[in-house]
């Protein structure tokens, strides 16, 4: 009974402030690396794209998707993940910040746990840290081009990175003169430089690169000697048109 008894202090609780996320909506958790242009350059990450650094964000990300089970779909590129919670998650009550922080710091943790697993021979130089942001769309249509959004960026940018690493890596240019050359040029200009300078087809550059990566849940009874099986199931596959959501209509479903 004496643990229960307030003390003169307490009042300072009622300053607090409780957020919570407007019902029957879509709620989104990104987060994003804190200045990870330079942790790429002094952990060595490969250019334009690191694969190992993709597979690592991807292992935090399933990491979170296990511990929050009402997240229905995550999607990842860079150094960003998005979060999609079910429209009637009631978790921590839909407080924002609850949600917010508890999926950053596990999935900020996560990556640290796992680095070792991924950069064998990187020693991790400092701890990295994550930015996030939470956001309520009220439709369907809303959810969906918010994640087509993030798809788009990976296009445009995993394009011009393409192409500008060619010219510094492979033709010597230095990143001024490369920027340069890519000064107000189209997608089409681009993909006739990859093609024509470098013998590459970008439409042949490995999907995880083009499509960044989506996580789904998979729909696997879990068996009896199976007990360990995660049930997540990583695609690199095109989100923004009707094929993926025909395949995978549950997600919107409630
Ligand atoms: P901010 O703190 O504002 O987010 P930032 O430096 O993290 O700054 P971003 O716009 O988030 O800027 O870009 C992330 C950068 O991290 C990329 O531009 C790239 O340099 C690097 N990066 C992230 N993931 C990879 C990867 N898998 N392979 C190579 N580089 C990567
Ligand atoms: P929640 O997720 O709601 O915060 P919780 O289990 O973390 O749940 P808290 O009220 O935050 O609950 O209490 C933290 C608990 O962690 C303590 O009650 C205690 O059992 C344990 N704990 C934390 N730090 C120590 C410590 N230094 N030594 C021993 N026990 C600790
Ligand atoms: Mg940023
Ligand atoms: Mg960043
Ligand atoms: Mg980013
Ligand atoms: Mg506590
Ligand atoms: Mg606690």
């Amino acid at each position: 009974a004496s643990r229960m008894a307030k003390s003169s202090f307490e009042y300072v609780r009622s300053f607090e402030t409780e957020e919570k996320c407007l019902p029957n909506t879509w709620i989104v958790v990104r987060i994003d690396g804190k200045g990870f242009h330079k942790f790429a350059d002094a952990h060595g990450y490969e250019k334009p794209n690191d694969k190992r650094a993709l597979d690592l964000m991807t292992k935090a990300a399933e990491v979170v998707m296990d511990e929050f089970r009402d997240i229905k779909i995550a999607y990842g590129q860079s150094d960003e993940y998005s979060f999609v919670f079910k429209k009637d998650t009631n978790l921590y009550n839909r407080r924002s910040v609850k949600l917010m922080t508890n999926v950053n710091s596990l999935f900020a943790s996560s990556f640290v746990y796992y680095w070792s697993q991924y950069f064998a021979e990187v020693k991790l130089r400092y701890p990295p840290s994550f930015d996030a942001r939470i956001i309520l769309y009220p439709t369907n249509k809303n959810l969906r081009d918010y994640l087509s959004w993030r798809q788009a960026d990976v296009h445009v940018n995993n394009l011009y990175n393409t192409t500008f690493w060619s010219l510094v890596l492979k033709k010597g240019l230095t990143n001024t003169e490369a920027e340069e050359r890519l000064q107000r040029t189209l997608a089409s200009d681009k993909n006739e430089i990859l093609f024509s300078e470098f013998g590459i087809n970008y439409n042949n550059e490995p999907e995880i690169f083009r499509k960044g990566t989506t996580l789904v849940r998979t729909k696997v009874k879990s068996s009896t000697d199976e007990i360990s099986k995660k049930g997540i199931e990583e695609l690199h596959c095109d989100i923004i048109k009707e094929k993926f959501w025909k395949e995978h209509k549950d997600i919107l479903e409630p």
